[in-house]
């Protein structure tokens, strides 16, 4: 029995200063990523909010600003995995403006720049949804502010993240497109969003809820997955 009892000691021994080794290589793994990554903070920005609803589908009526907000959570999600810092400027449906209605716009853009200044931003995501008169216009468009070398660096790159995406991407239906008809393009533009910071900042239309097609896209969840993970590999290799 005294030899059970050693031998039982032995092992308990030996598993516990297995699982000591086990947690340490985790919490070890999960520091080295976190050194070289987690110094970065990734401000994501889900446009609208509130009762500012952004653009609507044409066909489901669906709100830009709940399109939006999916994105970035799955945005979010993957920045996190990888190890970065995430902001998020808004958490929920809800806009950043308060409980006063009037004015509430330019209260709302004022505390999206605050959060930005105030989480020393290396990088700021603004997920926005499109629309055009043209129904048949498709794709993304990332915008950048003209003056920002940085920032037309960080669009170029998500672009062809979204390129590769494009070229390939797997429908609702399960089948799979050799070519979506989505075409990306990066622009400059005048936004409040693109000067908060002197970070790289960068608005991304992820596709024109004016088109059916797109529309049917941005509604399902498999291709909201695709499209952030698209949007932060381009992000990742910005950061190269
Ligand atoms: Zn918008």
């Amino acid at each position: 029995m005294k030899l059970i009892f050693l031998k039982k000691g032995v092992l308990i021994t030996l598993v516990a200063l297995v699982l000591a080794g086990v947690a340490f290589g985790i919490c070890a793994g999960a520091l080295a990523s976190a050194s070289s990554k987690g110094d970065r903070v990734i401000v994501i920005d889900a446009g609208h909010g509130g009762l500012d609803a952004g653009v609507l589908g044409t066909e489901t009526n669906v709100k830009e600003s709940e399109v939006n907000l999916a994105i970035a959570k799955l945005l979010k999600g993957y920045f996190s995995e990888a190890g970065f810092e995430v902001v998020m400027t808004r958490k929920d449906s809800g806009g950043l403006y308060g409980s006063t209605v009037r004015g509430f716009k330019m209260r709302d853009m004022k505390k999206r720049r605050e959060i930005i200044e105030e989480s020393g931003a290396d990088m700021v995501i603004s997920i926005h949804q499109n629309v055009c008169p043209l129904k048949s216009k498709r794709g993304g468009q990332i915008y950048y502010d003209k003056s920002s070398e940085s920032g037309k660096a960080l669009a170029e790159s998500i672009k062809k993240a979204l390129d590769e995406l494009s070229d390939g991407e797997k429908l609702p239906n399960g089948e799979k497109s050799t070519k979506s008809g989505r075409t990306n393009a990066v622009l400059t533009g005048d936004y409040f969003m693109l000067k908060c910071t002197e970070s790289p900042s960068v608005i991304v239309e992820c596709g024109f809820l004016s088109n059916p097609d797109d529309e049917k896209l941005l509604c399902s969840e498999e291709f909201r997955q695709q499209l952030a993970y698209s949007i932060f590999k381009g992000a990742v290799s910005y950061f190269g």
